[in-house]
């Protein structure tokens, strides 16, 4: 028997037709993952901006040598 954990919850399931929302638990948790996922693609999508500085900084002024 082939088991697998939800994403959402991590709860341990049966990959099987007993599980219709595989590999998420339940309906619910598939769509708190889809929402997780849209919400993070739109925080991103309203970064387009660089914040000053961030991406024109001298790799040899690395601190860390
Ligand atoms: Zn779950």
């Amino acid at each position: 028997m082939n088991t697998v954990r939800c994403p959402c919850c991590r709860r341990e399931i049966e990959w099987s037709a007993h599980w219709p929302q595989r590999p998420f638990c339940s309906e619910r948790c598939r769509m708190i993952d889809l929402g997780a996922w849209a919400s993070e693609e739109y925080r991103v999508a309203g970064r387009q901006i660089p914040s000053p500085g961030a991406a024109d900084e001298d790799p040899e002024s690395e601190p860390f040598n």
